[in-house]
């Protein structure tokens, strides 16, 4: 079997479709639970007092906003990556995320390639209100 260096602990361990050992993905989504349930109890809250009461860093948390995985309350520190107002989940506001699809759509129209939207961060991308929170 192959193995693969682990990107948090170090240690080896057979490759599987993560970066991370099955240890450090447990202890990750444990982490990830954690946000969530506090975020559940307390749906208006910030990212710096959900960091204060998990004791999670506000990097980790930011992460998982802009992955899209959890939501939080508008003005609880988030903001679009493009313009700067606040959102409540992903990347970008509602706006900019209509004007980067209509400018992706373009391009394919014309037959560009998509190497060529530098402005776009990849990864899941969701526009405000696009989902409700439970
Ligand atoms: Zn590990
Ligand atoms: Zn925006």
């Amino acid at each position: 079997m192959e193995m693969a260096k682990c990107a948090k602990c170090k240690k080896l361990f057979p490759r599987i479709r993560e970066p991370i050992c099955e240890a450090c993905i447990k202890e990750e989504e444990a982490i990830f639970e954690t946000v969530k349930e506090y975020l559940r109890d307390h749906p208006k809250t910030t990212v710096g007092a959900v960091s204060e009461a998990t004791g999670v860093s506000t990097k980790k948390i930011f992460g998982y906003l802009r992955d899209g995985r959890i939501e939080v309350a508008e003005g609880a520190g988030l903001e679009c990556s493009q313009c700067g107002v606040p959102i409540t989940s992903g990347q970008m506001c509602t706006e900019c995320f209509e004007r980067a699809s209509a400018q992706i759509a373009g391009m394919v129209d014309r037959g560009e390639s998509l190497t060529n939207v530098k402005k776009i961060p990849r990864g899941k991308v969701l526009p405000v209100g696009g989902r409700k929170p439970q």
